[in-house]
């Protein structure tokens, strides 16, 4: 069982000690017996100890640098939301495929930004702009927003935000198991809750240091509990021996476990296993051993973002997953609705 994040090193932006909450985090850390480093700004932490490149990387990914968001433009976040809500960047799980690897390879550390209030103005911003229209924020763009917010309390700061507002709806998804502070909140409906899953293989060999699968379905029966809209994101879909087996037993225990009222608004979301080829230099570099399959000869090149090729599932092997996972999600959840495909 994964515990809750404590950071073995802190890092304070001394900007970050103009807000209530830059203070307070630093006052708990310093309280907890963490070493705490002032650092002028997050670029210039380079050096992390340790003997070898893998024992500075493991500290650098858990390392909390308390910051201040600079820039409040949000990026458009397709296709699950309009925009996305700069919280936190970095995370502590050390799943192989993760897209942090080609965004932040450099940067590992995770950031957390303390003018939480700027930020939500901006927001408010963005949905005056679209207002009648409803504005979608994603907050899990850049990290794994859940499992850093026991610390924080800044999502869930937003989520109340959001419970109150009448054209904004915040999204977040997690590998963490770590809900009990949420559950409380103030939500009234206006925060879709959702976990990222996979099949145990995946789990087992490409998410390690993030919860279970059945620790994740226990924690989303708890948000259903408390009345959150919720979801699950399948993702990456990774081909290997035995998928079909390994998915349907995912979506059996799902199943088996939601309670009744939670299906009724359920959303899912698919998106299959890709990488580029900077992403790949730096999971080989941080993961020598991993099973990962990144072999571009297997795959098909796709225009990606930023004119960034990736490399995705070739064209037969996209629809055979496609079948399949839409035949399965048919059969165990009827009611639920597919968000997208990707
Ligand atoms: Fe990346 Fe999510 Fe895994 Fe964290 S939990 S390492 S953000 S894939």
């Amino acid at each position: 069982m994964v515990k809750p994040f404590v950071p073995q090193l802190v890092y304070v932006e001394p900007r970050a000690l103009d807000y209530p909450l830059g203070r307070k985090l630093a006052r708990r850390f310093q309280d907890m017996g963490i070493e705490i480093r002032e650092t002028t700004s997050h670029n210039q932490i380079r050096n992390f100890p340790g003997e070898n490149h893998f024992q500075r990387y493991r500290l650098a990914k858990s390392t909390l640098v308390i910051g201040v968001r600079k820039t409040l433009k949000f990026d458009t976040s397709k296709p699950s939301a309009e925009y996305a809500i700069p919280f936190a960047t970095g995370c502590m799980g050390h799943c192989h495929y993760c897209y942090l690897q080609t965004t932040m390879g450099s940067k590992p550390y995770i950031r957390t930004y303390v003018n939480v209030e700027e930020i939500l103005d901006a927001a408010e911003a963005y949905m005056r702009e679209r207002a009648p229209e409803i504005t979608r924020f994603e907050a899990s763009c850049t990290s794994d927003i859940v499992g850093i917010d026991h610390l924080t309390h800044t999502l869930k700061h937003a989520i109340e935000y959001f419970g109150q507002s009448t054209y904004g709806r915040l999204r977040f998804v997690t590998k963490f198991a770590h809900v009990d502070h949420l559950l409380d909140a103030r939500h009234n409906g206006k925060s879709r809750f959702r976990f990222s899953v996979n099949d145990d293989y995946v789990i087992k060999f490409f998410e390690p240091g993030t919860s279970r699968l059945d620790e994740r379905i226990e924690a989303a029966v708890k948000v259903a509990e408390a009345g959150y809209p919720l979801g699950f994101i399948v993702a990456p879909i990774y081909l290997h021996e035995g998928w079909k087996a390994g998915y349907r037993e995912m979506f059996e225990k799902l199943e088996a476990t939601l309670p009744a009222h939670a299906r009724k608004d359920l959303t899912f979301e698919f998106i299959q296993h890709r990488f580029t080829k900077p992403a790949k230099r730096v999971i080989q570099k941080n993961y020598p051993m991993t099973k990962l399959e990144l072999n571009e000869s297997r795959r098909m090149w796709k225009w990606g973002r930023y004119g960034i090729g990736k490399y995705v599932y070739k064209t037969e092997e996209q629809e055979e997953i496609k079948d399949t996972l839409k035949r399965y999600l048919k059969t165990y959840f009827p009611e639920a609705r597919l968000d997208y495909f990707t």
